[in-house]
């Protein structure tokens, strides 16, 4: 049970401090190796993704990843910045499903931007197919043509790709509500008509699960309208990413979000939904319970181990209850502690 462990930049190598000491005292055995990635790889080796951490990655079970980026390396030239080191790593390991939660634990359903009756309670999934779409095709680019500049993209998908991830969503709505909404936009892409077709191919596999059909932009809407008709959500690359992050939104602190990212054989890269967060980083306070459910879906997903899994998320609900808030979910009347504070806090509730 090997983990790779990738800190990065930013506040990534606070949170990801404290996701360790929880894995330690789970007394699982895991064996941790730590590597470079993002813009401290960039500093050390002049490559956001070098050889030894490809090669770590490669020979570990699962990947633990802090954030990646920042303003000192946003003028690189575009292949050397620290977010080309993570496209690398999720094509290098084949992690073609992203799986997000967004979950509003009804002790910070004040946090939200909606009213409370319309979130208390969310509990989402959103399954994003990771590795391939308009982010990945070929041709692309910016050229000069008739005199001025044109920029092109592709999209595109295979069958067999749409046929994947449409199975992990499926499985994933089994294991939940048992409903399954597939976002596209088939009244205008011809790619996202085949995306439709092939999840409707998919359904009597699972009779147990109910699939629906919406067009992203309705789906985009509903979920600032009524955001609890859905459990699971499944889409294409760019939609997912531009969803995902809509519906973390809706919980109001993107510092509570884990992800998981998944191979055909369920290794994993586990991360945060947030970013490297530069306007905080080493002041030791950003809020580490991202990561340290990130530890939770890694121990779910990749380890089988279920029963360790929901012990950590329920540390974290403990911490909540108890009144523990980093400033980011911070209201008047909680305690507001730092990230080293919040981590000693999830070690005293396992
Ligand atoms: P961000 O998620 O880093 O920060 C957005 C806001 O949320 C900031 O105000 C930040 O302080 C706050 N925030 C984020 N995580 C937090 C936490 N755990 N605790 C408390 N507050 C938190 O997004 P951004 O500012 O758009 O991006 C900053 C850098 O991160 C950029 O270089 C970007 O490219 C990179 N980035 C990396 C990833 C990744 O590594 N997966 C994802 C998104 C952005």
């Amino acid at each position: 049970m090997k983990i790779c462990v990738l800190p990065g930049d930013g506040i990534g190598p606070e949170i990801m401090a404290e996701a360790v000491r929880v894995l330690e005292a789970l007394e699982l055995g895991f064996e941790m190796e730590e590597a470079l990635i993002g813009g401290g790889a960039v500093d050390a080796t002049g490559t956001p993704y070098p050889e030894a951490t490809s090669r770590l990655a490669k020979a570990a079970d699962a990947v633990l990843l802090g954030a990646v980026g920042g303003p000192k390396w946003d003028t690189l030239p575009r292949e050397q910045r620290p977010e080309r080191g993570l496209l690398a790593i999720r094509k290098e390991l084949g992690l073609f499903a992203n799986l997000r939660p967004a979950i509003l634990y009804p002790e910070l359903a004040n946090a939200s931007s909606l009213k409370p009756e319309v979130v208390a309670g969310l509990d989402i999934l959103i399954v994003r197919e990771l590795t391939g779409d308009i982010y990945f095709g070929q041709p692309r680019g910016v050229e000069e043509r008739g005199g001025e500049r044109y920029g092109f993209n592709t999209m595109h998908y295979t069958e067999s790709e749409i046929r994947r991830i449409g199975r992990v969503a499926f499985e994933a709505a089994r294991k939940r509500g048992k409903r399954l909404c597939s976002v596209d936009k088939m009244n205008v892409l011809e790619t996202t008509q085949l995306w439709r077709d092939v999840m409707t191919e998919l359904a009597p596999e699972y009779p147990d699960v109910e699939l629906s059909h919406m067009l992203v932009d309705n789906a985009a809407m509903q979920l600032v309208r009524a955001p609890k008709q859905f459990d699971v959500m499944v889409t294409g690359n760019m939609f997912g990413d531009i969803l995902s992050d809509e519906a973390s939104m809706l919980t109001g602190s993107i510092g509570m979000l884990p992800s998981a990212s998944l191979d055909e054989n369920n290794k994993g890269l586990y991360e945060p939904s947030h970013g490297s967060a530069p306007d905080i980083a080493g002041k030791g306070v950003a809020n580490p319970l991202a990561t340290i459910l990130s530890v939770a879906m890694m121990l779910r997903y990749t380890f089988g181990r279920e029963e360790a899994a929901l012990r950590v998320e329920g540390a974290v609900k403990k911490v909540l209850a108890q009144g523990y808030r980093t400033g980011d979910i911070f209201e008047p009347g909680t305690s507001r502690v730092g990230t080293r504070q919040m981590g000693d806090a999830v070690l005293a509730a396992l």
